[in-house]
């Protein structure tokens, strides 16, 4: 029976294993160094912030994985022989395989800071790294401020659980507003208020220059590009997650910043595949990253290598780009483009509710209206009105105009609607002045 081996038990490996057992009985073997069993990794902050325990955080009992024929290792492969068709691991024993599928995930960024690797610095990715948090900041006591480093979708949930402990928050955010790689000023700003309304010591346009040792290997302390000296216990480093790859640098395996895959995520090995957030797209799809770190891009790519692994070769499609996370309080979906600047020929509508706590961004194309995109905060969106709107090609205004049949709960949002309708005449009127 042909053996597929899977390095990896995020949700990438993990649903690439459930859609190959539903389809075929071949032999199956899940390789992961972190955890014994499968956990979502985005529901780490709420196991710190005492909403759940560990445990609740994997969707399987434990039970599923031997019911469904999956065998599951705990261990870390340290080489993959590619010609030989086999990897090595840790603990001295050798897997052979036929098909061989990497799902390795992400490891923090980290750009030689002086002081990195003092005692104390840590990234949030691992079941490991919320241990270590539970070392290094327990309380307020232990910890009596935290700087975190880098403003993007990681720094937030660890602001939000270190303030939930009552630990004085430091956050550098070396653009102007929060995530503004990504979201347009006003989006951005509106976050960044949102955050300093939380008591987090937010600091735009600020960058780490160096951690300082209290001369026993531990951190001190940071200091900024402008000089600012801040004494904190812990340095959290959030600036952003690259590919997993360190134990494949001499496979024989393309690698670029990510493992380089064609649109059937296969490498430059026919019997190797990579999925997740450490695939690298050689012909990126559309608009969208040639590594993309992000939830349901592992799940979709599972789902698709499934069915080329058992026998319907399929390429990666993703369809209409969607995300969605949460910054504090407001919820935040994106479906389709929404640039931080409007690109040639598009612009945005913008519309905020006074209170700040909710708001829309919309990308259009000016020439022929066709609606481009939605950034909705804190109005919980349905997703498969917007991948039909635009399959459709809608313009601009059918959107504004339908905004509250895309709305998950519209009972609870009659006002916005109105109001965004009768805002976005205004602003129209006043653009055709
Ligand atoms: C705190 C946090 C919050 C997030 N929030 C969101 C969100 O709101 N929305 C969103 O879309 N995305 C979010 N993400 C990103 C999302 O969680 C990831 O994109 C996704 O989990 C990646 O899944 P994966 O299967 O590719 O890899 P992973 O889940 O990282 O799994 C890879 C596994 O492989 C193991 N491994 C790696 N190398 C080896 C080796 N050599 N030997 C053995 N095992 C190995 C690793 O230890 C790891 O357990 C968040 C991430 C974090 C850390």
């Amino acid at each position: 029976m042909k053996h597929l081996v899977i390095i990896g038990n995020g949700i990438a490996g993990v649903t690439l294993a459930r859609h190959v057992r539903k389809m075929s009985d071949r032999k199956i073997t899940i390789v992961s160094s972190e955890t014994e069993f499968f956990f979502s990794r985005t529901a780490l902050m709420y196991v710190y912030m005492g909403h759940m325990k560990f445990e609740h955080t994997q969707p399987y009992e434990n039970w599923f994985w031997a019911k469904n024929k999956i065998e599951l290792v705990q261990d870390y492969v340290h080489t993959v022989l590619p010609e030989e068709n086999k990897i090595q691991l840790s603990s001295g024993r050798e897997i052979r395989y036929d098909d061989l599928v990497l799902a390795t995930g992400s490891v923090p960024n980290k750009f030689g800071w002086k002081g990195q690797d003092l005692e104390g610095v840590q990234g949030l990715v691992s079941k490991q790294d919320l241990e270590q948090l539970e070392i290094t900041a327990p309380n307020n006591k232990v910890c009596k401020r935290a700087v975190i480093i880098g403003g993007g979708l990681i720094g937030v949930e660890l602001a939000e659980m270190l303030h939930s402990r009552h630990i004085p928050v430091t956050f550098l955010v070396r653009e102007k507003g929060f995530w503004s790689g990504v979201l347009p000023q006003q989006d951005a700003q509106m976050i960044s208020n949102h955050i300093i309304e939380h008591g987090i010591d937010l600091k735009h346009e600020e960058e780490l220059d160096e951690i300082i040792d209290d001369g026993y290997g531990k951190v001190k302390g940071i200091k900024t590009k402008k000089g600012e000296v801040i004494e904190c216990d812990m340095v959290g480093l959030c600036a952003g997650v690259r590919p997993r790859i360190e134990f494949l640098q001499n496979s024989g395996i393309n690698l670029n910043r990510g493992i380089l895959v064609d649109r059937h995520l296969k490498t430059n090995f026919k019997n190797v595949y990579a999925i997740g957030d450490c695939a690298e797209q050689l012909e990126p799809v559309g608009e969208r990253k040639a590594t993309e770190a992000v939830w349901y891009t592992g799940r979709m790519m599972g789902e698709t290598l499934a069915q080329t692994l058992c026998g319907k070769p399929t390429k990666w499609n993703p369809g209409h780009w969607f995300n969605s996370a949460k910054f504090m309080d407001i919820e935040y979906q994106t479906y389709g483009w929404v640039w931080n600047k409007p690109k040639e020929d598009h612009a945005h509508y913008h519309w905020q509710d006074v209170d700040q706590k909710c708001g829309i961004t919309v990308e259009y194309r000016i020439s022929d209206r066709e609606f481009i995109g939605i950034n909705a905060f804190g109005i919980r969106m349905q997703h498969e009105v917007f991948n039909q709107w635009l399959d459709e090609n809608k313009t601009v205004d059918h959107v504004i105009e339908h905004l509250n049949k895309a709305c998950f709960n519209p009972e609870f949002y009659k006002r916005p609607f109105q109001e965004i309708k009768n805002d976005f005449k205004k602003n129209q009127k006043s653009l055709s002045i």
